[in-house]
């Protein structure tokens, strides 16, 4: 799935904006700077795909990008801007709401956590809207060369107490390194095989 073509296809601000649900597609949350977009360009091979873009105050858009002609992979905008002026907040948050929610493609959501320091507060926001969408998700623990030992477990450890709260969650943690390539064969297999 991945060797193939990998492209851009459209920033959506709107529902109306959505390309047909016409094959299985699979969406990246996280809160930004927890290199979300690294992941993804990590995944595709493509260092330029996913641009950090998540200034705030910025057009807030979910990104779709074509793994071949098989499947969609999303990229939802970076949450947890307590400075975003709160219009842009909650139409987005509308927005994100609504895909979740009106997505009959949306097979998996991949929740980015920073391995350092495990599910917090704002992962647990999107959790619950994944919930309330009955879309089931996985969290990823991003960054996991840059922690080890006793902290990993830690955070390991309170991801897990967190998930065990969402009905929507997967109680499997993947754990991911876009600097050393960890986790990534075994995540792109895990797509392939929705
Ligand atoms: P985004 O805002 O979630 O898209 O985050 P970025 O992908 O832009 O990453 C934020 C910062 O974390 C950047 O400085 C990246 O170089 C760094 N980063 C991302 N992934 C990794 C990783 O796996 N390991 C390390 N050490 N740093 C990373």
């Amino acid at each position: 799935l991945f060797a193939g073509e990998v492209t851009f296809l459209k920033g959506v601000v709107a529902m109306d904006g959505l390309p047909p649900a016409d094959r299985p597609e699979v969406c990246f949350a996280g809160r930004s700077n927890v290199g979300k977009s690294s992941l993804i360009n990590a995944l595709t091979g493509r260092k330029g795909l996913a641009r950090a873009s998540n200034t705030p105050g910025r057009t807030q858009e979910i990104n779709f990008f074509e793994l071949g002609t098989s499947h969609y992979l999303v990229d939802l905008p970076g949450y947890g801007f307590a400075e975003a002026p709160k219009p842009v907040v909650e139409k987005w948050q509308r927005l994100l709401k609504a895909y979740l929610a009106g997505r009959p493609s949306l097979r998996r959501a991949f929740v980015l956590i920073d391995a350092r320091h495990g599910a917090k507060a704002v992962d647990e926001e999107i959790m619950k809207l994944l919930d309330g969408a009955a879309v089931p998700f996985q969290a990823v623990l991003t960054k996991a060369d840059k922690t080890r030992g006793r902290e990993l477990e830690a955070s390991l450890d309170k991801t897990r107490k967190v998930l065990a709260t969402h009905p929507a969650a997967f109680p499997e943690i993947a754990l991911t390194s876009s600097e050393k390539g960890e986790g990534l064969a075994t995540l792109r297999a895990a797509i392939a095989a929705l």
